[in-house]
């Protein structure tokens, strides 16, 4: 049977990488196996989750290109895939439970908990308050406020295999009767994670190993509910450069922060998989290649630390490389970054032939915006320095000189402009050096561009020929 795993993100206003690397996970399995990923929003903090958050959630999710077979926005058939909306499932869960004595209603009062959890601390500051049953016997229904809490056995072993860190075992004395239902009738992460994957019809559930100490809580209630487990797969976890689980302390660690910033989708998910995954030395890899490669034979236990520059410089690799962001996809990725800086007329030839100037250089979206921007701004925008440096009255005769020379040039092509150039070069004994920085700022408003010949080829005839006359007003002027 093909597998079924699931997401189950808690929407906190944004997809956190680590989130995200599980996301891929998954999804990878489920394209891999033709299996069905579920999306399902565990959005019980009524505090926390919002409609807002939500979207931004899902937002991030499809911008990464992990897209879900079931959940919210596509629907399917063990829905509703939001857990505000489930909760009638969870308390008919719930008094089962207590039905056949496997629960039970407790109603210690968090004041009288912490009296005794004071009074164990003053005995021993190191001791860890265990909840001492105290209502488990009770067969009275006071009319309180109460929790339900799970009867957990206080002997044996609770074990699970997981497919990333093998065998686990629990000794059961370490577990308490744990909560699975508040007193306002909402459920505990446990409680509602079970009934969910159980009723989903889930197979496999990949998440951070920061779960792992959740998953014999789990069993537990599996087995008391007599509902098949589903296999474990715990992922190792990314780390801050401190050590410590990566944080918001650590700077930018949401999905929407680097989309932002300018990194292709594929830079991020091809960055991401490191957390986890590898496939010899293979550093880049394309989607196609990472849903065949993927298996969780090659999932390992070691957490990894978040390295900034190397991030970037995968993200590079992949808009780098034609093989993996082909031309015509990158201009699809660019041109929102074109359109924020005000530039709305984009021919998407000219573009294209734009991006291939500046594809070598460009670390970001963001920076190709930047690079490419003279190519579509009349008159280009001209930064002072260099204007002031090169635009001097000695460029000038030769910025109108060149603009003449060059009007015969047929093809208006890279190679004609240049040796129509060095021609004109070696008839009037000057050097490149002498020439190429004002007419680069003649054509790009810049000191520093792609190949002079190239970014005339991509502007054209006309405006080449235009920015040469314009700098050479000018450069007249001082
Ligand atoms: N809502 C939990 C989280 O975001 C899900 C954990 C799980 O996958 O079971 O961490």
């Amino acid at each position: 049977m093909a597998p079924r795993v699931r997401f189950a993100p808690s929407p906190s206003g944004y997809l956190h990488l680590g989130l995200a690397r599980t996301a891929l996970f998954n999804w990878l399995w489920a394209r891999k196996t033709g299996g069905k990923l579920v999306l399902r929003i565990e959005d019980t903090d009524q505090e926390r989750s919002s409609p807002e958050s939500v979207r931004a959630l899902v937002a991030a999710l499809r911008w990464l290109g992990l897209d879900w077979d079931e959940g919210p926005e596509v629907g399917g058939p063990h829905g509703p895939y939001f857990q505000s909306e489930r909760r009638s499932r969870y308390q008919a869960a719930s008094d089962r439970l207590i039905g056949e004595g496997k629960a039970y209603r407790c109603y210690c009062s968090k004041e009288q908990l912490d009296r005794a959890r004071a009074e164990l601390k003053a005995g021993d500051p190191k001791a860890q308050f265990v909840y001492p049953g105290t209502c488990r016997a009770r067969t009275d229904h006071p009319d309180l406020p109460s929790v339900v809490r799970f009867k957990a056995p206080s002997e044996g072993v609770t074990e699970f295999s997981d497919r990333v860190f093998g065998r686990i075992s629990t000794p059961n004395k370490e577990q308490q009767d744990f909560i699975i239902l508040r007193p306002d009738g909402f459920p505990l992460y446990n409680l509602a994670c079970v009934v969910d994957d159980h009723e989903m019809g889930v197979t496999l559930v990949a998440r951070g190993r920061d779960h792992i100490g959740n998953t014999p809580l789990q069993i537990l209630l599996y087995r008391a509910l007599d509902w098949q487990e589903p296999e474990f797969a715990h992922l190792p976890m990314i780390l801050g450069p401190g050590g410590d689980k990566l944080s918001k302390r650590d700077g930018a660690v949401g999905v929407g922060d680097y989309r932002e910033r300018g990194y292709p989708p594929m830079g991020v998910l091809n960055y991401l998989v490191r957390f986890g995954w590898s496939h010899g030395d293979q550093e880049i890899f394309s989607r196609q290649e990472l849903v065949d490669k993927f298996s969780w034979e090659r999932v390992n236990r070691s957490d990894g630390k978040f390295d900034q520059k190397k991030f970037l410089d995968v993200a590079f690799e992949q808009l780098k490389r034609p093989d993996l962001t082909p031309l015509e996809h990158y201009a699809e990725l660019v041109q929102p970054f074109l359109l924020a800086r005000g530039l709305s007329d984009i021919p998407l030839q000219t573009l294209h032939r734009a991006i291939e100037t500046i594809r070598e250089r460009a670390r970001t979206l963001e920076d190709a915006a930047n690079r490419l921007d003279y190519y579509f701004r009349d008159p280009p925008e001209m930064e002072s320095a260099a204007r002031a440096k090169f635009l001097v009255p000695a460029a000038a005769s030769r910025l109108e000189a060149l603009s003449k020379v060059l009007a015969h040039v047929r093809p208006w092509d890279s190679p004609q402009l240049e040796a129509r150039f060095r021609d004109w070069l070696a008839e009037h004994q000057l050097n490149m050096k002498e020439v190429a920085q004002p007419v680069r700022v003649a054509l790009t408003g810049r000191s520093d561009s792609p190949p002079l010949f190239d970014v005339m080829a991509v502007l054209g005839r006309e405006r080449a020929l235009e920015r040469l006359n314009s700098a050479a007003v000018l450069a007249r002027a001082g």
